[in-house]
């Protein structure tokens, strides 16, 4: 069956400048009326700035605080704007860029600054139409603000920034002359605390919190229900590439998810699998998000939902001989085989994590309850009357989805002896519980016999439960190719 696959797109560069342009580049491709410039190296200013970029339809344009830089002079030719915006005081953009931009005949340069990046915040909020919401954020970490950004930017809600403990004055200021009905608050008590909440119940707060960044970007997605046909993914580590994407992402109505760079956090992978995200645009070159990352979510196995099944657990520990454990087996194997899924784009779901038992009933019904696209389990199998038997065998049944089953089990029944150098003793139609009632394509795995000391000895290994796990990955592969 032909699997929906995911695609994306690298906005990349040689650097966070570059970066921007190809931003710009992407989404004001015939110029742009008005640019916005900030400081390359210092979020404070710039972190409030999207909600009104985008309703300027400005792009981000990055510069060092003295001068422009070639890529980012190049680009202001190209884009040729009327006027230049520029966040921040001279500390963050010198007089000199000011005058660098007004040689390119750009006349009309105005600078939005304060006395510290709550005043900016507050100046900013002050062009911004009066509306009925706004985002408060910490101001000292870049990751909630620039999140929220495009959600904010859609809906005209100024960003404002707060201290952890202690709202500053020019945010009182503003909040008072906006009166705003509802505000957002951003990030969990280590970012905005339960005292700032306090002060802010007058407005109807609402918070979005979580674990870490990665998880309160995630949970924008889901507290807000944001529109997930695209999603923009952005190293959480450094703030540039966040920043200068963000608008484009608003334009685009996508949210920002954030990564580490070079491995998906939880929340992330979570969050994309569970809203079957499949078309991504990147943020960064690969130093800032890992090819690997890419794949994680935009890999061949997108969109997929795939339920694996540890066969056994808890009271029941399945066969044992040859100081291999049956449950053990198929935990471990099936722990590799879904972080291997999981780097392919899958969104893997295990019917056990631990040394549980979830009854047979129970792990079909979870599968089909998840509209899993898959179902595997894993098993490892003995016959103690005679220790000769070994090798490998895979079963489908053909109460539902019969053609998809059988398809399944014979591409991973054949990459399972090739990985494992086993007997291949081939697919057979048996009706065992878990996938007889499983509804999608569903297979039962019999690693190899553990009551064959050759198999055995492949059981106990580290290497053959890895290669395991590649086997029934590329059969996974294979069939949804
Ligand atoms: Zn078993």
């Amino acid at each position: 069956m032909a699997g929906a696959s995911g695609e994306y797109e690298r906005l990349s560069g040689e650097d966070r400048f570059e970066v921007a342009a190809n931003v710009a580049e992407d989404g004001w491709p015939n110029g742009a009326n008005v640019v916005f410039l900030s400081n390359y190296n210092a979020f404070a200013d710039a972190l409030a700035a999207t909600p009104l970029a985008y309703k300027m339809n400005a792009p981000i344009l990055l510069t060092r605080p003295a001068s422009l830089g070639d890529t980012t002079k190049n680009k202001l030719r190209e884009l040729s704007p009327s006027k230049v915006v520029i966040i921040g005081g001279t500390a963050s953009v010198s007089n000199n860029v000011v005058n660098e931009v007004r040689s390119l005949g750009i006349s009309m340069v105005e600078r939005i600054s304060g006395n510290d990046r709550f005043e900016v915040s507050a100046a900013i909020a002050k062009r911004m139409p009066s509306s009925s919401k706004a985002v408060v954020a910490n101001g000292l970490t870049f990751p909630d603000a620039l999140a929220i950004a495009p959600y904010a930017s859609r809906n005209g809600m100024p960003i404002l920034l707060t201290r952890d403990n202690e709202l500053p004055a020019p945010t009182i200021s503003s909040l008072q002359t906006r009166h705003p009905s509802q505000i957002i608050v951003m990030g969990g008590t280590a970012s905005v605390s339960n005292g700032v909440y306090a002060d802010l119940l007058r407005y109807g707060p609402i918070r979005i919190g979580g674990g870490d960044r990665f998880e309160v970007a995630a949970n924008i997605i889901k507290q807000l229900n944001l529109p997930t046909s695209t999603g923009f993914l952005a190293t959480g580590q450094t703030f540039a590439d966040a920043l200068t994407g963000s608008v484009l992402a608003a334009k685009k109505n996508a949210p920002i998810l954030l990564t580490r760079n070079s491995s998906l956090p939880d929340a992330t992978k979570e969050i994309t699998g569970q809203k079957g995200m499949t078309d991504f645009v990147v943020l960064g070159g690969t130093a800032s998000v890992s090819n690997n990352v890419v794949k994680a979510v935009a890999g061949p196995l997108a969109g997929k939902l795939i339920v694996v099944d540890p066969g056994h657990g808890d009271h029941d520990p399945g066969a044992s001989d040859n100081a291999v454990i049956e449950k053990e087996v198929n935990l471990d194997v099936s722990t590799r085989l879904k972080s291997k899924l999981d780097a392919n784009g899958a969104y893997t779901i295990m019917t056990r994590e631990s040394d549980t038992y979830p009854t047979l009933s129970e792990r079909a019904e979870f599968a089909n309850k998840q509209g899993a696209d898959a179902f595997i389990s894993v098993h490892t199998n003995a016959f103690p009357d005679n220790p000769d038997v070994s090798g490998t065998e895979t079963y489908w049944d053909d109460t539902y989805s019969a053609a998809e089953s059988k398809e399944l089990a014979t591409y991973i029944n054949k990459e399972l002896v090739d990985k494992l150098d086993t007997r291949d003793r081939g697919v057979k139609n048996v009706g065992f519980k878990v996938i007889r009632e499983s509804t999608m394509p569903s297979v039962l795995v019999e690693l190899a016999f553990l009551t064959n000391e050759e198999d055995a000895a492949k059981l106990r290994s580290d290497y053959y439960r890895e290669q395991a796990a590649n086997g029934i990955t590329n059969g996974v592969l294979t069939f949804f190719r």
